[in-house]
């Protein structure tokens, strides 16, 4: 939640597609939300919380405002294996 300082070991883990919705519980479906802003995601009239496909969680508030946070850490995008690993990697086996 943006701007949430509630610390990471006591969140509640929310479906971003709702699990009544056949939302699955797959990583990519989910988000940590404290306890407070979970339940006002779940029960308060005029939120709105979207979570995208790059792990970004949009929330816009009754009054309209909206604001977008990204977890620490996250990448959608695998990197690419260092320049150091192909070094250290054997070589490629022969074609037969
Ligand atoms: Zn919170």
């Amino acid at each position: 939640m943006p701007g949430c300082r509630r610390r990471p070991g006591r969140h509640d883990l929310d479906h971003g597609q709702a699990h009544s919705a056949d939302g699955p519980t797959d990583c990519w479906n989910l988000c940590c939300l404290c306890r407070r802003h979970h339940r006002i995601k779940t029960f308060a009239r005029g939120w709105s919380f979207t979570l995208l496909p790059d792990g970004r969680l949009v929330v816009r508030t009754p009054s309209g405002v909206s604001r977008t946070t990204r977890p620490p850490g996250w990448c959608h995008d695998a990197e690419p294996d260092p320049p150091w690993l192909d070094e250290l990697a054997p070589p490629d086996p022969l074609p037969i």
